[in-house]
């Protein structure tokens, strides 16, 4: 009903009146698809494909990773709006780090509706984010999952700060950490003794990661479990560099 009260406010707009008929007849043919539950027709290796190729034109700043072409974007413009407002088809599931300089649609390039994105400082899954990506894998029929790290990231900092000099956060900020405290344990148990701190810290992201990936991938629910086993869905492993902006993708299988 909201969507549809929305729908004639826009067409009513006087500026937009030629465009109405037109309008019309796409959202009209949009609508049973989605009301049929239309879903992505990627499978996981070409959501992968997508998504490194998005990355490697955003490394190199290549000219559709520019401010006034994205401005220009037809991903983003109002024609795709309209195309995904009647229902998404996301073709990847984004858990990844709330840190600023992260952002996955910058990232990897794309635009509306395409990734379906869980981020909270440290990329951890809790049970709001594990229904999220349920959510998705279930009804959306997304079938890829990135857990993705980066560089840097001062939530596994923290969780490192605590296994080294137990350290306390206020607020809420350590029970936020204490899922990646075992990864931190791992990292520096795993590590030698004059190991970097940048090193350590980096190794911990990865850890962290890894665990998330591998929490995924034994999910009992058959919500993600029978699509795994189906060869449906893949969850692999991400880590961003800040300095170049490249993702590194690993445990792809
Ligand atoms: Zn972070």
């Amino acid at each position: 009903m909201v969507s549809a009260l929305s729908r004639r406010g826009f067409l009513g707009c006087a500026c937009c009146g030629p465009l109405a008929a037109s309008l019309t007849a796409s959202i009209g043919a949009l609508t049973p698809a989605y009301a049929a539950g239309k879903k992505t027709d990627f499978t996981a290796d070409q959501a992968l494909h997508i998504l490194k190729d998005g990355n490697r034109k955003f490394v190199a700043d290549t000219p559709d990773q520019t401010a006034t072409a994205q401005i220009l974007d037809p991903r983003i413009k109002h024609e795709r709006r309209l195309e995904i407002a009647q229902g998404q088809t996301p073709f990847a599931v984004l858990v990844s780090c709330s840190d600023s300089r992260v952002p996955p649609e910058l990232l990897f390039g794309r635009g509306l509706g395409e990734l379906f994105i869980i981020r909270n400082a440290g990329n951890t899954v809790d049970i709001t984010a594990l229904g999220s990506i349920e959510y998705a894998v279930a009804e959306l029929g997304v079938p890829l999952i990135v857990v993705m790290g980066h560089e840097r990231c001062g939530a596994v900092d923290a969780a490192l700060t605590i296994v080294e000099k137990n350290t306390t956060f206020p607020g809420n900020i350590g029970r936020m950490v204490e899922p990646i405290i075992p990864a931190a344990l791992k990292a520096k148990s795993s590590a030698s003794a004059n190991i970097d701190r940048a090193e350590l810290l980096d190794e911990a992201v990865r850890e962290n990661v890894r665990r998330v990936v591998t929490r995924l991938r034994t999910a009992t629910d058959p919500l993600l479990l029978e699509p795994l086993q189906a060869g449906k869905l893949k969850v692999v492993a991400a880590r961003y560099d800040l300095n170049d902006g490249s993702v590194d993708f690993f445990m792809e299988e």
